[in-house]
């Protein structure tokens, strides 16, 4: 097959509809105007490209490329680039939306955006993943820029693809230009702190959470979906700060151990084997729905979206759900979930760490410094624990979950720039 087919759109379970219907909600509560939703609701910019790639055996095969700029209201846009099998446009569009009300809950000045390509990085080498990056980055050159719009990485990307965008996008300029991506390798200007920056936010959001639910973390139980880039600090951090971790999972499946998890002996058992926790023995193993059922403090999705839907919600026994990915539950299941009283940190809030300290990087590369990781910790960590009590407060204020509280936090920022800034 030469051209990679962009995954469905389904028409249930579907991000989008997930995104739309908790944003239509709080648009509601908020009694924001017929235009302003309007407005609020359009993305800004959608690019499809066709992106035709020498593979190793010198067949050309072509991939589709989006970049979906929901918001530039806030400043330039900012979010990840997505490679994975299940990327199509309306994923995008969800995940562009979601990154404008992410940085309008965390107070950054940004807007939001994300971008794809329908591919399977597990099976392309690294030359071809470059040339699919590269290519990306040329069609994508009117889109991107420092005060445009700001990619970084995302499920299936990581520094060395950011590193193939910098170098791209300054050749074509014929400069180096540091400030349009963030998330890149430290010599090219990445930021100290940014490859734990999510999963250190997730940390925050749930310890915060556990202040108010009065549980002790020193006697609190988690489990944590997914040991990627947001996953495995997240276990890595909780179990710092005393949290017994007792169960983690990636695509080969879930680990339980009712004593905690060594993680740092699954970190570096999963380094040493390709980044995959496949064989690991220091648990038992269990499925990733049997995971998402344990009865933990913490229950922390740090995978992909809808992992938590109608079907399984019913079965989870957290105490809480602190979303490390994005939009890893679905909105058929918020019902169940408040039903149970069970308190949601939502992603929008959870995981944006990871653009805060994104936003340190960029910041950095415009003034030509290097920030130390204490005052990247410490200016994050505050950023992170304001955003909570201030949605917590909103939850109160409004008598609405954690979740909604957010979208009306988010909301009521970009309407209100909105209102001052104007339209034709
Ligand atoms: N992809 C990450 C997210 O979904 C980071 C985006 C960024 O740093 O711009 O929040």
């Amino acid at each position: 097959m030469t051209y990679i087919e962009p995954a469905p759109i389904k028409d249930k379970e579907n991000p989008l509809e997930s995104m739309m219907s908790r944003f239509d909600k709080a648009a509601e509560l908020l009694g924001i105007s017929d235009e302003m939703y309007h407005i609020l609701k359009m993305p800004r910019k959608q690019v499809v490209v066709g992106l035709p790639v020498t593979m190793d055996n010198g067949q050309i095969k072509v991939f589709e490329g989006y970049r979906v700029i929901h918001s530039t209201i806030l400043g330039p846009s900012k979010g990840g680039i997505r490679f994975d099998m299940g990327v199509n446009i309306d994923e995008i569009r969800a995940l562009a939306a979601w990154m404008t009300w992410k940085c309008a809950v965390v107070d950054i000045p940004y807007g939001g955006a994300k971008g794809g390509i329908a591919c399977n990085p597990r099976e392309m080498s690294a030359g071809e993943i470059e040339r699919l990056m590269r290519a990306y980055t040329t069609a994508m050159l009117n889109v991107f820029g420092p005060d445009e719009d700001i990619p970084a990485p995302d499920m299936g990307t990581g520094p060395r693809e950011m590193a193939w965008l910098m170098d791209e996008y300054s050749k074509a300029k014929g400069m180096t230009v540091q400030g349009v991506v963030t998330g890149k390798p430290l010599v090219l200007g990445g930021s100290l702190g940014r490859t734990e920056a999510t999963g250190r936010g997730v940390t925050v959001s749930a310890l915060s959470a556990m202040e108010k639910m009065r549980i002790n973390p020193y006697r609190a139980t988690a489990a944590i979906q997914g040991f990627g880039n947001v996953g495995m600090y997240a276990a890595a951090l909780l179990h710092e700060r005393g949290v017994s971790v007792q169960a983690i999972s990636d695509i080969s499946g879930g680990y339980y151990n009712s004593n905690g998890i060594d993680i740092e002996a699954a970190m570096a058992y999963r380094n040493a084997n390709g980044g995959m926790l496949e064989g690991y023995t220091g648990a038992e193993k269990i499925t990733n729905e049997e995971l998402l059922s344990l009865p933990v403090d913490v229950l922390v999705p740090a995978a992909k979206e809808d992992v938590i839907t109608h079907e399984n919600a019913a079965d989870i026994q957290a105490k809480m759900i602190v979303e490390g990915a994005n939009g890893p539950t679905s909105a058929s299941a918020d019902d169940i979930i408040n039903s149970k009283g069970i308190m949601v940190v939502p992603d929008i809030l959870a995981n944006a760490g990871g653009v805060t300290v994104s936003y340190f990087e960029w910041v950095q590369n415009r003034i030509g410094y290097k920030w130390n990781l204490e005052r990247i910790n410490r200016r994050s960590d505050r950023i992170m624990k304001d955003a909570f009590e201030n949605v917590y407060a909103t939850s109160q204020k409004y008598k609405v979950n954690m979740r909604l509280a957010a979208y009306i936090v988010a909301i009521d920022k970009v309407a209100s720039t909105y209102k001052f800034r104007g339209g034709y």
